[in-house]
C-alpha cells in the first residue's frame, strides 16, 4: 500500500511538469493582472490568521473586563479590538471583490491569448494534420479544454497558495498547545489527498480514452442541429436513427462517468470519516484540558477557530491540489498541440521568385495520402507548358485533384519531383510559391460575408473595387451580384442576419471570381463548370480563354465541353496519364476520351459550343 501511494504521488509530481509553461502562458497573457492577483492572494492568506488572534484577544479582554466589573479602560480595549476586527473583515471583503474583478480580467485575457495560439497553430500545421482521426482528437482536446484550463489552473493554484499560507499560519497557532494538534490536522488530510489525486487521474484517463466517442457525440449533435444536414435528415427520415445513435453513445459515456463519480464519492466518504474521527479526538483533548484549567476560555475559542478553519482549509487545499493536478494533466494536450511543427516549410535559402518561363514538370511522381496505403498518383509524368491551358479529365478517383494539392505543396510526393522552371517546388519559399498560384477548389468556401468580400478574399492586397467588379464579370457573376438587394455589399449566407443564400452554381461563380482576382500566373481550376448551366458554360469558357492568356492554367473537369477548349487534354486513370492530345486528336484516337465524349454527347449543346469556339 505504501509503495502504491508513493508511486501515485511520484507520478502526480512528474505530471505537474506542465505547470511552469501554464504559468508562463498566463503571465504572457496578463502580466499586471497576474501580479495584482498574486499580491491579493498573499494578503488574503494572512488575514484569517489576524482574525483568529483578534478573536482570542477580544474573548480574553471581554472575560477580564467582566471579571473586573466592566471598568471603562477594559471596555475601551474591548471596543478597540472589536473595531480592528471589523476593519479586518471589511478589508477581507474589499480584497474578495477586487479578486473577482482581477481574476475575471485575467481569465478573459488568458482565454483570448490561448485561442490566438490555437488559431495560429491551426493555420500553420500541414494539411496532413487534418487527415487523421488522432489529429482531430488532438485538436478536440486542445480546443475543448485549452481555453479554460489554464485559468482553472491559476484559480486552483491561487486557492492552493492562499489555503497553504493560512494553513501554515493556523498550524503555527496550534503549536503552543503541543505537537499533537498540528500533527492531527496534517494526518487528517492524507487519506483525502490520496482520494483526490486518484480520482483526478482516473477522470483524466477516462476523458483521454473517450475523446473519439465524445467527438462522435458532437458529430451526431451537429447532424441533428445543422442546416447542412437538415434536408437529407428529413427526406431520408434519418432523424430518429441519429437520435438513437446519439442516445446509445451518451448512455454509455454517462454510465461510465456516473460510475467514476460513485467511486470517487465512496473514497471521499472514507476519507471524510477519518478526518471526522481525528478532529473529534482533538476536540475532546482540548475540552479535557479546559476542564482541568490547563487552557483559558480564550485559548479554547482560539483552538476551536484555528482547528476548524484548519480543517476547512485542508479540505479546500486538497480540492485545489486535485483541480490543479487534473487541469495540468489536461493542459498537456494543449501544449502537445501547440508544439506541433509543420513538416512542409520554406527552405533556408529560397530560389529566386519563379518566372514560369520553362513551365511545370511532374517527373515520376508517386504519392499516397498520409494514413493510406493506396497511391493517388503512380509514377506520374506530366509537363505543363508555360502560357497554355491544359485540361485534365478522367474517372472519379483518377488523381486529378491530387495534382493541385501537390502543386500547392500541401503534401510532398513519396518519390519523384515536381519542378517549376527546372527548380524543385521545395526550393521556393512557400509564401512565394502560393502567391503565384490561384486555385478554385472542388468545394470552395462559402464565406458568410458580403459578395465583394467573398471575391476580395482572393487577393487582400487588391484594394480597388473595379478589379473586384472585373473578376466578377469574367466569372459570369456580375449580373447575379447586381440583382442582389445591395449589390456587391449584400451579405451572402444565412448564418448572420439579413444574408442572402445563393444557389450552388451562383456560389461557384463567386468563387471563380475570387480565384481570378488573385491574378496569379498559375491558375488551377477544379470543376469550374460543374454547377454551371450549359449556356453559361460556353460564355464562361470564352472569357476564361481571354483571361488566361500569358498564364499557365489547368482545368480539371468532367465536362468534355469544357475540356475541348484547352490547348492540350490529358486523360487520367489510376493515378497516371493514359491519353494526351487536343480534342480532335483524342477523338481520332478512339480511346477513353472518345468513349466519354460519345457518352456525354448532347448534339444541341455540342454544336453550339463548336460554333462558338471555331469562330
Ligand atoms: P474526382 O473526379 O472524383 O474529383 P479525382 O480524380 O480528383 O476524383 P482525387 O481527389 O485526386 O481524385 O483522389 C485520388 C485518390 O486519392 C482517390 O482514390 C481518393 O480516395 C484518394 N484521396 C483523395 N483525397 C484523399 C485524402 N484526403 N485522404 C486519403 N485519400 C484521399
Amino acid at each position: 500500500m505504501y509503495n502504491y501511494v508513493r508511486a501515485r504521488l511520484n507520478k502526480a509530481a512528474s505530471q505537474l511538469r506542465d505547470l511552469p509553461p501554464t504559468l508562463a502562458l498566463v503571465w504572457a497573457a496578463a502580466p499586471s493582472y497576474t501580479l495584482a492577483w498574486a499580491v491579493l492572494l498573499v494578503l488574503q492568506g494572512i488575514l484569517p490568521v489576524a482574525t483568529v488572534y483578534l478573536t482570542r484577544a477580544l474573548v480574553n479582554s471581554l472575560v477580564a473586563a467582566v471579571r473586573a466589573g466592566a471598568p471603562w479602560p477594559g471596555i475601551r480595549t474591548v471596543i478597540t479590538l472589536a473595531a480592528v476586527m471589523a476593519l479586518v473583515m471589511l478589508i477581507t471583503q474589499v480584497f474578495r471583490s477586487a479578486t473577482i474583478w482581477i481574476s475575471t480580467s485575467q481569465a478573459e485575457l488568458t482565454t483570448d491569448h490561448i485561442n490566438q495560439l490555437i488559431h495560429e497553430k491551426s493555420i500553420t500545421v500541414d494539411l496532413a494534420f487534418y487527415e487523421s482521426p488522432d489529429s482531430y482528437d488532438h485538436l478536440h482536446r486542445a480546443r475543448a479544454e485549452g481555453s479554460y484550463r489554464p485559468i482553472a489552473v491559476i484559480e486552483s493554484l491561487g486557492g492552493l497558495l492562499q489555503s497553504s499560507i493560512t494553513l501554515v499560519a493556523m498550524i503555527a497557532v496550534l503549536v503552543p498547545f503541543g505537537p499533537i494538534l498540528p500533527l492531527a490536522l496534517i494526518l487528517s488530510t492524507i487519506p483525502a489527498l490520496y482520494v483526490v489525486l486518484n480520482s483526478s487521474q482516473h477522470r483524466y484517463e477516462w476523458h483521454y480514452r473517450h475523446t473519439a466517442a465524445e467527438r462522435r457525440c458532437w458529430y451526431y449533435d451537429w447532424l441533428l442541429t445543422s442546416a447542412d444536414a437538415a434536408a437529407e435528415i428529413r427526406l431520408f427520415g434519418l432523424g430518429n436513427h441519429f437520435r438513437s445513435a446519439y442516445e446509445i453513445l451518451r448512455r454509455r459515456l454517462r454510465t461510465e462517468r456516473m460510475d467514476l463519480a460513485r467511486r470517487q464519492g465512496f473514497g471521499e466518504l472514507c476519507a471524510g470519516l477519518t478526518t471526522l474521527a481525528i478532529s473529534g479526538l482533538a476536540m475532546a483533548l482540548m475540552v479535557w484540558r479546559a476542564i482541568r484549567g490547563l487552557v483559558s476560555v480564550g485559548d479554547l475559542a482560539l483552538f476551536y477557530q484555528a482547528f476548524n478553519q484548519g480543517l476547512a482549509l485542508a479540505r479546500s487545499l486538497l480540492e485545489n491540489v486535485g483541480k490543479l493536478y487534473e487541469n495540468t494533466l489536461f493542459l498537456g494536450n494543449l501544449f502537445k498541440f501547440l508544439s506541433l511543427k509543420p513538416n512542409i516549410v520554406s527552405p533556408a535559402f529560397a530560389a529566386p521568385v519563379l518566372t514560369l518561363k520553362d513551365g511545370i514538370q511532374f517527373e515520376n511522381v508517386t504519392f499516397g495520402y498520409p494514413g493510406t496505403d493506396r497511391f493517388a498518383l503512380h509514377d506520374f509524368n506530366m509537363a505543363l507548358e508555360s502560357g497554355q491551358i491544359t485540361a485534365l479529365v478522367g474517372p472519379n478517383g483518377a488523381g486529378k485533384s491530387t495534382i493541385i494539392k501537390l502543386l500547392c505543396r500541401f503534401y510532398e510526393p513519396n518519390c519523384g519531383d515536381i519542378r517549376i522552371d527546372g527548380i524543385p517546388l521545395a526550393g521556393f519559399s512557400i509564401e512565394d510559391l502560393r502567391s503565384k498560384i490561384s486555385v478554385l477548389f472542388q468545394n470552395p468556401v462559402r464565406f458568410n460575408s458580403t459578395a465583394a468580400e467573398n471575391i476580395h478574399f482572393g487577393n487582400l492586397k487588391c484594394t480597388d473595387d473595379e478589379s473586384v467588379r472585373k473578376a466578377a464579370a469574367i466569372a459570369g457573376a456580375e449580373e447575379l451580384i447586381a440583382s442582389l438587394p445591395h449589390g456587391f455589399q449584400t451579405s451572402l449566407g444565412k448564418q448572420f442576419s439579413e444574408g442572402v443564400e445563393l444557389s450552388t452554381g451562383e456560389w461557384q461563380r463567386v468563387a471563380i471570381a475570387r480565384t481570378l482576382l488573385r491574378g496569379a500566373p498559375i491558375i488551377l481550376l477544379d470543376e469550374p463548370t460543374s454547377a454551371m448551366d450549359p449556356w453559361a458554360e460556353i460564355t464562361w469558357a470564352e472569357q476564361f480563354r481571354c483571361f488566361a492568356q500569358g498564364r499557365t492554367a489547368v482545368l480539371i473537369t468532367h465536362r468534355f465541353t469544357t475540356a475541348m477548349f484547352a490547348d492540350v487534354i490529358h486523360v487520367m486513370a489510376g493515378g497516371q496519364i493514359v491519353e494526351s492530345g487536343t480534342h480532335d486528336e483524342l477523338l481520332a484516337l478512339g480511346g477513353l476520351y472518345a468513349e466519354g465524349w460519345a457518352n456525354q454527347r448532347d448534339e444541341a449543346h455540342i454544336s453550339a459550343a463548336k460554333v462558338k469556339y471555331a469562330s
